[in-house]
């Protein structure tokens, strides 16, 4: 086994639980979605091997590249998408992925679940909110989540299991991470997606379920 990749998993999953305990957030586990774009499957090897088994990856067709030959070692990996999903990638997105962290648009919406009726392939997606309303991010407005959601499920027959967000560099996440949680509170989801190698206890006292952690654990990228 990889000790490197062994040891990095065990710090975060440490990390993780003296968050969760300290803030007395509830029972449930937190879910490390362990960030994997950029590395090659050689990288990846390693974590699979120390027992982590979801993955979080940001581009389809790297996604294609990467994951097949992986999956076929490890059947009960769990991907999640975590980049923008243009529509016409959905049909394969639906067929490479388990979870859409990043469904933002009605017209996404539409498509995805036609995808998913298709597949019959249901797959649980998170709404992502554009939480500081940063012109340069994707997401849905925050004043906009519930209704958003409400359509997603009504309209749509989704899945919705809960809000993602990336809260706006160089200031603290923490106002950005606690309304998320009310946002989500507010469209009446339990699943909030928040927190990254840099604010993931952050993330974690604000009552995160899931924390998508790539640097911390795979090392650096060149790029984003
Ligand atoms: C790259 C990425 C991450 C992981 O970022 P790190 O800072 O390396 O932990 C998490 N979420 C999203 C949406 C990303 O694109």
């Amino acid at each position: 086994m990889d000790t490197a990749a062994a040891t990095s998993l065990v710090a975060i999953n440490d990390r993780i639980a003296r968050a969760h305990a300290r803030f007395g957030a509830p029972p449930e586990a937190v879910e490390l979605v362990a960030v994997s774009k950029t590395f090659p499957a050689e990288a990846i090897a390693p974590f699979l091997a120390a027992g982590q088994r979801v993955f979080g990856e940001n581009r389809v067709q790297e996604a294609k590249d990467k994951w097949p030959g992986l999956r076929q070692l490890y059947p009960d990996v769990v991907l999640h998408l975590i980049g923008p999903l243009q529509t016409n990638k959905a049909r394969e997105a639906v067929a490479l992925f388990d979870v859409i962290e990043t469904l933002d648009r009605d017209k996404l919406a539409g498509v995805l679940a036609a995808e998913m009726a298709r597949a019959g392939r249901w797959l649980p997606c998170f709404v992502q909110v554009n939480i500081g309303l940063e012109e340069q991010k994707a997401g849905i407005a925050p004043a906009e989540t519930a209704a958003f959601v409400a359509r997603c499920r009504d309209v749509h027959g989704l899945d919705i299991a809960g809000l993602m967000c990336i809260p706006p560099d160089g200031v603290p996440p923490g106002p950005y991470f606690a309304h998320l949680a009310t946002l989500a509170r507010d469209a009446g989801v339990s699943g909030l997606s928040m927190g990254m190698s840099g604010d993931f206890e952050a993330g974690i006292a604000m009552g995160a379920t899931h924390v998508r952690v790539g640097s911390a654990l795979f090392g650096h990228r060149e790029r984003v």
